[in-house]
């Protein structure tokens, strides 16, 4: 495959690419070079309900296949999308900058990740509810129709196949609609669906930028919403798609607090929070962006990650070596110099980095903040970068409290050799999922969801079958001796 098949960037609809019919195209540009290198061509609302019908017609037919076909169908996919994963490393790498170090080990383990949901699409049962005598009740998790799912641009193919693999073994066709800026991967991957069998105008990718996402959000025949993006888009989706009463999970922002205690293993944590923080270039919803570290180890820690800090490679993420690329765009480096400049004037001292680097491209130093305090914008703010604030605590209550000060709640990190504090903070946070002496942890079999305002549901693990079907029950009287309802008798 070639990355970029042509200068303008074609919307997949129907089990093809399609001409372009919106008035409006979207720069690509390489973060690593700043230099554009093609368009991409954004879908109107023409072809958006064109997507919708052909997503319906097919997931007439893919209901009629079985669960067995449809399992063996997805895991072709699997193999198919393995066998391509150079090249969508690749695509990645050229749209938003990730090392390809990192997207060259990713591309395998979302092959995995289809091939884990196509295990499942022979397994998605309802129960049977043996409650009232003479009755057989059970319930059918049944597909909801056509699933929308709108991603971002800070993990292009991964997130296009958590969201799309599990709609699909739940029985759903999809309309996707990825970021503006990185969709090459999302629609190679649509293409090697109907490469593999599955039917074509089950998987169709509607190309543009929000106000495509907005139409789609919005669209009466798209039954289930996935949105995975940012607060403040999470909350204009849940309005738009409030009206049809669609099924919607939201997985939004984070700002993980990573909590070291004195007797956790320091070399570990250390290791674990400057890989949580600076991988992906901090573009990451579970980025372990707050470290709260107790106040007797707090100095030996920060040394520790200063020290990783000034030894990662950062560089063009096309060689191999580099270990932190670009941040994916012009916009949001100048969202993380904003920060930058925002650390300074709330009086936080750099103890490494804390400037942006020469171009051409988007590049930042990884940066560490001290003499942070907790209502600092920077403590509480997602700032989607390679910054981490530092706040020491005393105790386990206080760390808790810090932990929990924020409006996020997606992940939180603990670090500790005590087995009953590790249990106590685990029950006390308030995040949908906790990393004990780890960070980052995802399989498609685990839930990932967020609290309080870091989202609505779950897209992985057993809360996704909940956010891809409806729930139906069914209830027969059967009992010879039982009269059914009616007036008189
Ligand atoms: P964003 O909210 O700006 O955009 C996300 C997607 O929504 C894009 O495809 C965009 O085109 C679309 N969109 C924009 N406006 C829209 C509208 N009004 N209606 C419908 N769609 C619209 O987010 P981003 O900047 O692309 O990504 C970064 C954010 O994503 C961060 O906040 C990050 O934490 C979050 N994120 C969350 C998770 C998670 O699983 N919780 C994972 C990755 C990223």
């Amino acid at each position: 495959m070639t990355i970029v098949q042509s200068d303008l960037v074609l919307p997949h609809v129907g089990g093809t690419r399609v001409a372009p019919s919106g008035a409006t195209t979207v720069e690509l540009v390489n973060p690593a070079t700043g230099a554009a290198f093609a368009e991409v061509a954004s879908s109107d609302a023409a072809q958006l309900d064109a997507a919708v019908d052909a997503a319906h017609a097919a997931q007439r037919e893919w209901a009629r296949l079985g669960p067995e076909r449809r399992a063996a169908l997805l895991w072709k996919w699997g193999e198919l999308v393995r066998a391509e994963s150079d090249d969508l490393a690749a695509a990645d790498t050229l749209t938003m900058g990730k090392p390809l170090h990192e997207t060259q080990r990713e591309a395998p383990s979302i092959a995995n990740r289809i091939r884990y949901w196509a295990g499942m699409a022979d397994k998605i049962n309802g129960r049977q509810l043996p409650i009232i005598p003479g009755h057989l009740s059970y319930t059918v998790r049944e597909p909801l129709g056509v699933v929308g799912v709108i991603i971002p641009w800070n993990g292009p193919m991964g997130m296009f196949v958590g969201r799309t693999s599990v709609a699909l073994a739940c029985g759903n066709g999809v309309v996707a609609k990825p970021s503006e800026t990185t969709p090459l991967s999302a629609l190679r991957l649509a293409e090697l669906t109907v490469e593999a069998g599955i039917p074509a105008g089950l998987v169709n990718v509607v190309t543009g930028d929000g106000s495509v996402g907005a139409m789609l959000a919005a669209h009466p025949r798209v039954e289930g919403l996935q949105f995975t993006g940012s607060v403040e888009t999470g909350r204009k989706v849940a309005t738009l798609a409030a009206p049809t009463f669609k099924q919607v999970v939201l997985e939004l922002g984070g700002k993980a607090p990573n909590i070291v205690f004195a007797d956790a293993d320091l070399d570990a944590a250390a290791r674990g929070t400057a890989w949580g923080v600076f991988s992906n270039t901090g573009q990451a919803c579970v980025a372990t962006s707050r470290l709260l570290v107790e106040r007797s180890v707090a100095d030996e820690v920060v040394e520790r990650i200063v020290a990783i800090a000034r030894g990662l490679k950062v560089g063009d993420p096309n060689d191999p070596t580099v270990q932190l690329g670009p941040l994916a765009s012009e916009r949001q480096h100048d969202r993380v110099c904003d920060y930058l400049k925002l650390a300074v004037a709330e009086h936080a001292r750099a103890a490494v980095g804390g400037s942006p680097l020469p171009g051409p491209g988007y590049y930042v130093e990884p940066t560490v903040f001290v003499g942070v305090e907790s209502q600092m914008r920077i403590a509480r703010e997602e700032i989607f970068g390679p910054v981490l604030s530092v706040i020491p605590f005393d105790g386990e209550a206080e760390a808790v409290e810090l932990a929990n000060s924020v409006e996020f709640g997606l992940s939180a990190n603990i670090w500790t050799s005590d087995v009953g504090r590790m249990l106590r903070l685990a029950d006390s946070l308030d995040a949908g999922t906790i990393w004990g002496n780890t960070a980052r942890l995802l399989h498609p079999g685990l839930p990932f969801g967020g609290f309080k305002d870091s989202g609505l549901g779950n897209a992985s693990g057993e809360g996704a079958l909940e956010g891809n079907t409806r729930l139906k029950r069914v209830s027969v009287l059967y009992g010879a001796d039982l009269q059914g309802p009616g007036f008189g008798g």
